[in-house]
């Protein structure tokens, strides 16, 4: 069912790329609703059938809700950044396993 109606809004006319007279470019569309659905309707499909799609991760951060796309080799990513989720992990694992606080 959510297939046909992705098929069928797919199917629909896209924006149309004006250039006006003064080199603006602008989007046309007869029915310009439908253009914008007919556009999510595309990019929805190319991503649904995407390898692409058997790598978007939720981050692990506990406070985080980001996703993140796996670019790893192989694939065990489980932060959005290294920086920020990551290290944050890092220091609580360390702080867990050395409870005194004492640097050695
Ligand atoms: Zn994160």
């Amino acid at each position: 069912h959510e297939r046909a109606l992705l098929n069928e809004a797919a199917a629909m006319a896209t924006p149309m790329p004006v250039l006006d007279e003064r080199g603006t470019l602008t989007y046309a569309a007869a029915d310009p609703i439908g253009a914008v659905v007919a556009d999510i309707a595309r990019d929805a499909l190319t991503l649904a059938t995407s390898p692409v799609l058997e790598r978007v991760r939720a981050c692990s951060g506990p406070t985080c809700a980001a996703w993140f796309l796996d670019m790893s080799r192989p694939g065990t990513r489980r932060w959005c950044s290294m920086d920020t989720c990551g290290n944050q992990a890092k220091k609580t694992t360390w702080r867990t396993r050395n409870p005194s606080g004492t640097t050695a």
